[in-house]
């Protein structure tokens, strides 16, 4: 079988099977064969482990995924890939191909049925238009996962990695921070894929956190006062709050008691400084 990053034959299959790039799927395929294999050692999976793909493609990562894993269960949404899919995939006896929208499949369901007892990762080079719904949605569905591994655009990778303290430090560096550890592990060239995007992407991982880094009485509030202070990031941390839905008057108690100085800015806070202030408050 040829290999899936080799251009003339992707235009070949691609053709044979009548298939147009759609953008608006975020549908960047991997032509560079070094990333794939690369991604599917650092995925930490092993041949004891499940992984879950999310958007196939060709399968070009899949198939690095199937020589490292034990079973592969790859989602993809575009159903003109799959006749494409049973091309490329037919001869992987451990990858399970399954149609459907990653953020409206029961991926918990998915999981119990497909990978009954193996430790599960998620390995992806994700759909740029949906890349931060699908971390969330996997994050804070909690999903069983031991880490998820994924290819996103740089800058997004950026955020997703940034430190608290950090001026590229945002709501979802923080909502990340608190389900996961983060790490950046490569970064990959526009030119590493077809069709070419105009932007560099990176590989980072994040490794689930098996207890809670920070203790919360209530993470509806602590994420609401997160988004709050970082919507109106100019705006002291009294003034930034009311959006979340509490008077300045609340807001300036519920500081003093954290500790937390009154002209703080959301991005000078740490995890921990946003978890005491959502413990703060009375109501
Ligand atoms: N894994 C392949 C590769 O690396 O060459 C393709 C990656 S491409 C960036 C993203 C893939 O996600 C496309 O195959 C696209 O059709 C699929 N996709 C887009 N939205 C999706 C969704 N909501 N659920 C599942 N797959 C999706």
């Amino acid at each position: 079988m040829p290999q899936l990053t080799d251009i003339g034959y992707i235009r070949d299959l691609l053709s044979r099977h009548g298939f147009h790039f759609e953008k608006k799927l975020g549908q960047n395929f991997l032509i560079n064969p070094s990333v794939c294999p690369r991604m599917a050692q650092l995925s930490g999976a092993d041949k004891t482990s499940g992984v879950l793909e999310i958007g196939p493609g060709i399968g070009v990562l899949t198939r690095e995924l199937a020589l490292v894993a034990g079973k592969v269960v790859a989602i993809e949404l575009d159903e003109r890939l799959l006749p494409v899919l049973a091309e490329t995939l037919g001869e992987q006896e451990n990858v399970t191909v399954i149609p459907g929208d990653v953020l409206k499949l029961d991926l918990h369901a998915l999981i119990k049925e497909q990978f009954p007892d193996r430790p599960v990762q998620v390995c992806a080079n994700l759909p740029y238009y949906i890349t931060s719904p699908i971390i969330m949605a996997l994050l804070e569905s909690r999903l069983p996962v031991e880490s998820i591994t994924v290819m996103v655009q740089r800058e997004a990778a950026v955020r997703l990695c940034a430190k608290p303290g950090t001026r590229a430090c945002g709501a979802v560096s923080l909502a990340v921070q608190y389900y996961a550890e983060p790490e950046m592990l490569f970064s990959v060239s526009g030119g590493s894929f077809l069709p070419a995007p105009k932007v560099d992407s990176a590989v980072i991982r994040l490794n689930i956190r098996k207890n809670p880094v920070c203790e919360v009485r209530d993470e509806k509030r602590l994420f609401s006062l997160i988004r709050a202070a970082f919507e109106q990031r100019r705006k002291t941390l009294p003034n930034a709050l009311m959006t979340a839905g509490y008077s300045k008057e609340e807001n300036l108690l519920a500081l003093e008691k954290a500790g937390i100085p009154v002209t703080a800015r959301a991005e000078q806070l740490t995890l921990q400084q946003f978890a005491d202030l959502s413990n703060a408050y009375d109501r």
